[in-house]
C-alpha cells in the first residue's frame, strides 16, 4: 500500500518548505543589507539576494498551493552553498559555521531518512574540508576545530536520525490503525475510498464488487459472537487465496469489497463468480464443527459522472437484487 497516497504524518513536507522559505527569505535579506552595505561582500551580498529572492518565490508558489518537490531541493541546495561559501569567504570568528548545524533538521524534516542522511553527511564533509583549509597554521588548530565542529554535528545529526525513523515508525503505526480492519486485517472503509480516489482517473475501467454473507445473523445467533468473528476472518482469508488482489476491503460488519481495474464486465462477472463458488465450497470450521456459508455479490462498473458514493451505491443495489432474487448469487 502506497502511503503517500495517504495523509499520515502530522507536519507536510509542504509545511516544511513554507516555513524554511519564510526562514531563508527573511535571514537572507538581513544578511544581504549586512554585508552590502556593512562589510562590503559584494560577491556573497549578492548570492543571499538571489537566495532570498527565490526563497520568497517559493514561498508564494507554496502559499497558493503550487508546491514542487524540487522547490525544496533547489532551495536547500542554494541554502547549503549560501552557507558553505560564508564559511569559506568570511571571518571563522564570525560563526558562519553555525549555520551548517541546522541543516540535517532540514534535511531530514523535508527529504526525510535516506536522503536526510546522505546530505547530512556530504555537508559534514564538506563543511569541514573548508574549515580545515581555513584554520590558522598553529599545530593541531585545524584538526581541534574540525573535531569540535564534527562532534557537534553529529550529535545534531543522531538526534534528527533517531527522531525521523521514530516518526516513520509512529507514522506507519497510525497508518495502518486509520486504514486497517482490526479483524480481519484487510484494507477498510476509509482505505477503499482513498483508493478509490486515486484508481479514478488512472484506469481505463473500475469495477466493484460488493459481497455479503448470507444470514450471517443466524452464524451469532447459534454459535456466538466470537465464533461470528473468527468465521469472519476465515472468510477475509477465503476471499484472498480465490482472488490474487491487494484490493480487497472489510466495508463493515459482514460485507467486503474488491475492486478491479483494467477488466472488462464479462470477467468481473467471472471473477464475482469464482468467489462465491470460493465461499459456497468452503468449510468454515469453528470447535471442529463445519459451518457452511454462502455470498451475495453486487457489481458495478465505474461510469464517468460516478463519485466514489454513487459507485457504492451502484454495486449495493445488485447486491439487494441479488438478496432478493434468492441469494447465493452474482448480479450484475
Ligand atoms: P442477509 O442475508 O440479508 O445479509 O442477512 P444477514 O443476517 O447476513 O444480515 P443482517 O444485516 O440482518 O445481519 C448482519 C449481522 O452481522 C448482524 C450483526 O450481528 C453481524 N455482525 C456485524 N458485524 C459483526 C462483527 O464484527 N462480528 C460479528 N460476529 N458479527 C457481526
Ligand atoms: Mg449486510
Ligand atoms: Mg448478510
Amino acid at each position: 500500500m502506497s502511503t503517500r497516497r495517504y495523509p499520515h504524518s502530522s507536519v507536510s513536507p509542504e509545511e516544511f518548505h513554507k516555513w524554511l522559505s519564510t526562514l531563508i527569505c527573511v535571514l537572507n535579506s538581513v544578511y544581504f543589507v549586512l554585508n552590502m552595505i556593512t562589510l562590503q561582500k559584494l560577491g556573497l551580498g549578492t548570492m543571499q539576494l538571489a537566495v532570498a529572492t527565490f526563497a520568497g518565490f517559493c514561498l508564494y508558489k507554496s502559499s497558493n498551493g503550487f508546491y514542487r518537490p524540487w522547490h525544496s531541493y533547489a532551495l536547500l541546495i542554494s541554502l547549503t552553498i549560501n552557507i558553505l561559501l560564508s564559511i569559506a569567504v568570511m571571518d571563522l570568528v564570525a560563526g558562519a559555521t553555525y549555520w551548517g548545524l541546522a541543516l540535517p533538521f532540514w534535511y531530514y524534516s523535508l527529504f526525510g531518512l535516506r536522503k536526510g542522511f546522505i546530505f547530512s553527511a556530504i555537508i559534514v564533509l564538506s563543511a569541514a574540508m573548508v574549515i580545515f583549509f581555513r584554520t590558522d597554521t598553529q599545530v593541531f588548530m585545524p584538526y581541534r576545530t574540525i573535531f569540535n565542529f564534527t562532534l557537534v554535528y553529529c550529535s545534531i545529526w543522531l538526534v534528527c536520525h533517531i527522531y525521523e525513523v521514530q516518526r516513520q515508525k509512529t507514522s506507519e503505526f497510525l497508518h495502518s490503525l486509520a486504514l486497517q480492519d482490526d479483524l480481519t486485517n484487510l484494507k477498510n472503509r476509509h482505505a477503499l475510498k482513498a483508493d478509490f480516489q486515486a484508481f479514478q482517473h488512472s484506469f481505463e475501467s473500475m469495477h466493484m464488487l460488493i459481497i455479503d454473507i448470507d444470514h450471517f445473523k443466524n452464524i451469532n445467533d447459534k454459535y456466538g459472537h466470537d465464533i461470528g468473528d473468527s468465521v469472519l476472518i476465515k472468510v477475509a482469508d477465503a476471499l484472498m487465496q480465490s482472488i490474487h488482489t491487494k484490493e480487497i476491503y472489510r466495508l463493515g460488519g459482514e460485507e467486503f469489497v474488491i475492486l478491479f481495474k483494467n477488466i472488462n464486465d464479462k470477467e468481473a462477472f467471472r471473477q464475482a463468480e469464482k468467489v462465491r463458488k470460493a465461499v459456497e465450497l468452503g468449510i468454515f470450521f469453528s470447535h471442529n464443527e463445519p459451518i457452511k456459508l454462502t455470498v451475495s455479490i453486487g457489481i458495478s462498473s465505474l461510469r464517468p459522472e460516478h463519485e466514489f458514493t454513487d459507485f457504492l451505491r451502484a454495486a449495493d443495489q445488485k447486491l439487494y437484487q441479488a438478496k432478493r432474487e434468492g441469494r447465493n448469487r452474482v448480479c450484475a
